[in-house]
């Protein structure tokens, strides 16, 4: 985090609550996703809000699984986000899971059932939620609200015990019927769901709601500062109330404004359709807004989380740019990237004075922006180069400082080349391009004096591999697909994948790390891809090189 910026609200709660000694100087702060999908770049801000706040006091933050929900949840989704909180750079301080307090929370439950807090009501979802009332009237009781505790208890009882099917009872915490928040018009607590949990199998027929879970969860946990978005601002007064009627641990909820990230969808179901419909590869497809699929595109722990800095803690709803996202990237690989040669849209000059069977060894730094450049590699030389097609022209306009007949350009760290003529197959499509070299041009030991403002990238053809490569535009055509009258998929880019099968690539690639970033110089950042191989290499283009995005200032007022 950046020393400079002024607190966030989170920030000076945090330090007031120290300064007070309100919780013995104590920080615990939880991220508690629900496992029913994967991570995508809005957790990642509540991981590095809940994980930050606590590093920056010295507290600690637990990774609690809030599995109460067992229709949707699944084993596999625990596993991803576990790696993936790991990768961002956070240790948990302790793995829970909701559903190691279930025995806890029927103990709760029967607590508010003898406290006359709580009933068993056998309404149906449509009656109970006509009984409510609406903003303006107040909700009607039923007659189930005046059974006595020992009636409740022997229901409630027989409702753990599988008596009832699903949906024919539920506990309702009684509150208040006329509260100005809904959410206290007796809210549900348990319901009735004969369905195996993917940790407590089949122990339990009954789940708690969220709002008699998290709260509770947060409690037994002893967290100081609960941290959640900001539509659970109408919850916050069922929280407390839980806590308070219950007398457990006074956990305090806190809302900040969620992430919108535009020309995507963040929402865990709509991330779900997209990969069962076959509309991505799966959740790490190097297009989603996936922790995975942005590790797999080639972003960085310190790229996201520099990312989730900058855009900061508000209390205010804002759609963010992802070309900050980009911009995050660019700064962090063009500081750590090693650079290589990639000929992406090949065409073939011929270098007619350069002998046929001659190769020479060029030398080029792996890093320029490194101290040292981290040492370099060899780049073989020789007759026949493959080329960037856009980097000639047949005809081209005055300015073009790279190849057409006449023209001189240097070809990165090699020589400097002019550009004598072309080839020409029958239907008119330029094959091949004949250039002449200057021996006295090579680079680093360049006596010609000659001047070109042009340097091109290129690969020998007799020494390149041949890769595919992968450039990815937006998922979307629009900012805010969800925010639109059709289907958010009406709104996919058709154009978000395209493939390039025959990419001309330095030799030396063939040994690129999986999980580092190669800058393929004028072309972009790039990053191998979890399914090449030794005889088919696949690099994914992470971002381009440019953007017109600018650097944001820093906010004034810091300390
Ligand atoms: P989704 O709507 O994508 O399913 P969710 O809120 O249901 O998301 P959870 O697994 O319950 O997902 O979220 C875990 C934590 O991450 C919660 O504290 C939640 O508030 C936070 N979170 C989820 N989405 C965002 C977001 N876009 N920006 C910031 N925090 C988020
Ligand atoms: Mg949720």
């Amino acid at each position: 985090m950046s020393e400079e910026r002024s607190l966030n609200f989170l920030e000076e709660i945090v330090e007031e609550d120290l300064r007070t000694g309100k919780y013995a100087g104590r920080v615990l702060t939880r991220f508690p996703p629900e496992p029913n999908g994967y991570l995508h770049i809005g957790h990642a801000k509540s991981i590095c809000l809940n994980f930050g706040l606590a590093l920056k006091y010295g507290g600690k933050t637990n990774l609690r699984f809030d599995d109460t929900n067992p229709v949707k949840e699944d084993i596999e989704y625990v596993d991803s986000i576990k790696e993936d909180v790991k990768w961002l750079g956070f240790e948990w301080a302790n793995e829970l899971y909701a559903s190691d307090y279930f025995d806890t929370l029927y103990e709760f439950a029967v607590v508010l059932i003898k406290k006359g807090l709580a009933y068993v009501d056998d309404s149906s979802a449509e009656e109970i939620a006509a009984q409510k009332g609406t903003p303006t009237e107040a909700g009607t009781p039923n007659q189930f609200r005046a059974r006595s505790v020992e009636e409740n208890l022997a229901l409630f009882a027989d409702m753990k015990a599988g008596k009832y099917p699903d949906g024919a009872k539920v506990l309702r915490a009684k509150v208040d019927l006329a509260s100005h928040n809904m959410h206290l018009r007796d809210p549900l607590m348990y319901r009735i769901k004969h369905a195996n949990h993917h940790r407590t199998g089949d122990t339990w027929c009954i789940y708690p709601m969220y709002d008699f879970a998290h709260g509770q969860s947060d409690a037994i946990e002893e967290i100081t500062h609960s941290i959640c978005t900001l539509e659970f601002i109408p919850h916050r007064d069922l929280y407390n109330w839980f806590i308070e009627q219950l007398e457990i641990f006074p956990s305090k909820q806190y809302e900040f404004a969620r992430l919108n990230l535009n020309y995507t969808v963040m929402s865990k179901r709509k991330l779900l359709q997209l990969v069962t419909e076959g509309h991505v590869e799966d959740w790490d497809d190097p297009r989603m807004p996936t922790i995975s699929g942005l590790r797999r595109r080639g972003y960085t722990p310190a790229s996201i989380r520099d990312f989730c800095d900058r855009i900061g803690v508000a209390k205010r709803e804002n759609m963010i740019d992802v070309s900050l996202l980009e911009f995050c990237i660019r700064e962090d690989l063009n500081k750590t990237a090693w650079r290589r040669m990639a000929v992406l849209d090949p065409i073939k000059m011929v270098i007619t004075n350069y002998p046929e069977d001659e190769t020479e060894t060029m030398f080029g730094e792996n890093n320029p922006e490194a101290e040292g450049g981290e040492g370099g590699r060899e780049i073989p030389f020789s007759r026949e180069l493959w080329i960037e097609r856009e980097d000639f022209m047949e005809e081209p306009p005055k300015k073009f400082f790279r190849l057409g007949v006449g023209l001189s350009v240097r070809l990165k760290s090699a020589y400097i080349v002019t550009c004598n003529s072309f080839v020409k197959d029958a239907e008119g499509n330029v094959t091949e391009i004949h250039c002449t070299y200057l021996p006295e041009s090579k680079s680093g030991h360049d006596t010609s004096e000659l001047k070109v403002k042009g340097t091109i990238h290129w690969v020998s053809v007799a020494h390149a591999k041949t890769a595919e490569v992968r450039l990815y535009d937006r998922l979307f055509q629009v900012e805010d697909p969800s925010n639109e009258d059709n289907d958010f998929k009406e709104y996919l880019n058709p154009h978000s994948l395209q493939i390039l099968p025959n990419a001309y690539i330095e030799n030396d690639l063939a040994t690129a790390i999986p999980g580092k970033g190669y800058q393929f110089i004028r072309k972009g950042y790039f990053t191998l891809d979890k399914h090449s191989t030794a005889d088919k290499l696949v690099f994914n283009r992470t971002v381009t090189l440019k953007d017109s995005w600018k650097a944001p200032q820093p906010p004034k007022g810091g300390a």
